[in-house]
């Protein structure tokens, strides 16, 4: 891949040196006393990262973000019971979709393309389902869409759900490591994220951290879930790994795991203005964002979703009138930057989206050459866009 390009989508993404080092290893035995220092300080890791208490657990499993979805609706929901879903775009409804397969009768909550249902709608949802005497047994949100880059208040739905005794699943694939999520101190039961995003690894990694009452969920269900899915087959294996002892039920994913190691190890290092870890490093994505809002705002682009409710790790960016959103895709990759269309059912020719997240978040050329790119193709297409002023606004609110 001589001619590499730029990897500005939501996912995967660019990696750091240190990653891309871990990576060039040849694949150690699942059993390597080294691996298995990796495997459990990642899971450790996961924790601090996760904001997550001691008596939670993490898992590390081989698959993808859609793996670790089925895997939070296998463990805490069956036939029968009921769940509320947030909906706000393509995850959200590929969420209420593995629960209805599941049997689980699903009710949603849910906004037009771009907007969130308000705390006031979730509650009432939940309340009213209760006095119908048909209450949930548990509420699943997508903290960032990234069909629309709408990122809900996952602190307050979190604690919404907590007030009523309620488990709340969030699915933090376009989130996790790049939006502010302290598990153990809102409530929230499931966080589930993949290694290809913010967390700054190779897509192949599920990555889950379930609460205490996530684990109890799993163990009063009624039917197990298929084994491969089964926390109650893994958590014995993530103890193992965490104690120090290494142990099998299904062959990890021992290379992925290597590199997630670097990057959680890089994330919970971050340093920025004397402070260290995840905090920081949270701040820094919201920097960054706030520096590429700028500079959309100054090439003469509108956001797709509600510009309060704009994620930190990407951006959805509506096409101007006039201009093709082929024509602006090809030509931002022209100038060595890969940027992605639009993924909001129907809507997908209105808008194109931009990832904003992990290493890139603190190299402002990289963050330039994006703006750049996007800048010269929108004026090559017939939209009059200050180019200069955009990289001006961008370098006043990320350096360079
Ligand atoms: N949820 C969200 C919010 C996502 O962005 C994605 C992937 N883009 C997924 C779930 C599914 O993850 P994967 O593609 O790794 O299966």
């Amino acid at each position: 891949m001589s001619d590499r390009k730029l990897l500005m989508i939501p996912g995967p993404i660019e990696l750091s040196p240190a990653v891309l080092t871990a990576l060039k290893a040849a694949p150690p035995s699942h059993v390597a006393p080294d691996f298995i220092e990796i495997f459990g300080a990642s899971l450790e890791l996961m924790r601090q990262v996760w904001g997550a208490g001691p008596k939670s657990q993490p898992f590390i499993i081989a698959g993808s973000g859609t793996i670790a979805m089925e895997m939070a609706v296998a463990n805490v929901v069956a036939r029968g019971q009921r769940a509320l879903v947030v909906n706000t775009g393509y995850f959200s409804a590929r969420m209420a979709e593995m629960l209805r397969r599941r049997g689980v009768e699903v009710g949603e909550v849910g906004a037009p393309a771009g907007k969130a249902p308000s705390l006031e709608e979730i509650e009432t949802a939940l309340d009213s389902a209760q006095q119908d005497g048909r209450a949930y047994d548990a509420l699943f949100a997508t903290h960032v869409d990234t069909s629309t880059g709408v990122r809900v208040d996952a602190q307050a739905i979190a604690r919404a759900a907590d007030r009523r005794g309620l488990l709340s699943v969030f699915d933090g694939v376009c989130a996790t490591a790049g939006e502010a999520f302290e598990m153990q101190s809102w409530g929230a039961d499931i966080y589930l994220t993949a290694s290809q995003k913010a967390i700054g690894a190779p897509p192949g990694l599920a990555l889950m951290v379930f609460s205490e009452r996530a684990l109890e969920a799993r163990k009063s269900l009624s039917e197990p879930p298929p084994m491969s899915v089964d926390i109650e087959q893994w958590s014995p294996i993530m103890q193992a790994y965490e104690a120090r002892k290494g142990s099998y039920f299904s062959t990890p994913a021992t290379s992925l795991v290597c590199a997630l190691f670097a990057s959680l190890s890089e994330i919970t290092a971050f340093e920025a203005s004397g402070q260290r870890g995840i905090g920081p490093r949270i701040a820094a994505h919201q920097r960054c964002a706030d520096g590429m809002r700028a500079a959309w705002a100054a090439l003469g682009l509108e956001l797709f979703c509600e510009p309060d409710l704009s994620a930190n790790t990407m951006s959805a960016l509506r096409y101007p009138d006039g201009v093709d959103g082929a024509r602006l895709l090809a030509g931002i990759k022209a100038r060595g930057v890969v940027v992605a269309g639009g993924l909001y059912p129907g809507r997908q020719d209105e808008y194109f989206r931009v990832g904003h997240m992990g290493h890139v978040i603190e190299r402002p050329s990289l963050l330039a050459k994006t703006v750049r790119a996007v800048g010269e193709t929108l004026v090559e297409n017939g939209h009059p866009a200050d180019v200069e002023a955009a990289l001006a606004t961008l370098r006043e609110r990320v350096g360079g």
